[in-house]
């Protein structure tokens, strides 16, 4: 399943430029645009579900490699002892921009209370 219009969906083909960390057949985990933390990196599943309520319905094995692929993340980033945090916006009120389903990987220093205000 690929989007046309969908910007992480041309981050898969190759078709917009990305900073590759990791990836599988069915994952692919690159550094964030814009980050937030000294670790920011994003873990998608190359196939294109909205967000994380449709991916763990139709391929809840591909949800728990996403996740498997974030833990490996952390540790080639070498965050793992040191604490690291996932998060997944879904929809309008968590601030979603992207409507590929991504999960944000932050680490490399403290990161503060869980949400501001
Ligand atoms: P969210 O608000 O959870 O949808 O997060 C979307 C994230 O995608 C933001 O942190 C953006 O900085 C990031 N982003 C948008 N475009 C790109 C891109 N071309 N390459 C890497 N990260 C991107």
């Amino acid at each position: 399943m690929t989007d046309p219009d969908c910007i992480f969906c041309k981050i898969v083909a190759d078709q917009i430029p990305s900073q590759r960390v990791r990836e599988t057949e069915r994952v692919l985990a690159f550094r964030d645009i814009n980050p937030k933390a000294p670790t920011h990196v994003l873990v998608i599943p190359k196939d294109h579900h909205a967000d994380v309520a449709a991916l763990a319905r139709r391929d809840p094995n591909l949800a728990a490699e996403v996740l498997t692929v974030a833990a490996d993340v952390a540790d080639d980033d070498g965050v793992t002892e040191t604490g690291w945090r996932m998060l997944a916006n879904s929809g309008r009120n968590a601030g979603q921009e992207v409507d590929h389903v991504h999960v944000h990987v932050f680490g490399g220093k403290p990161l503060g209370p869980m949400l501001s205000g």
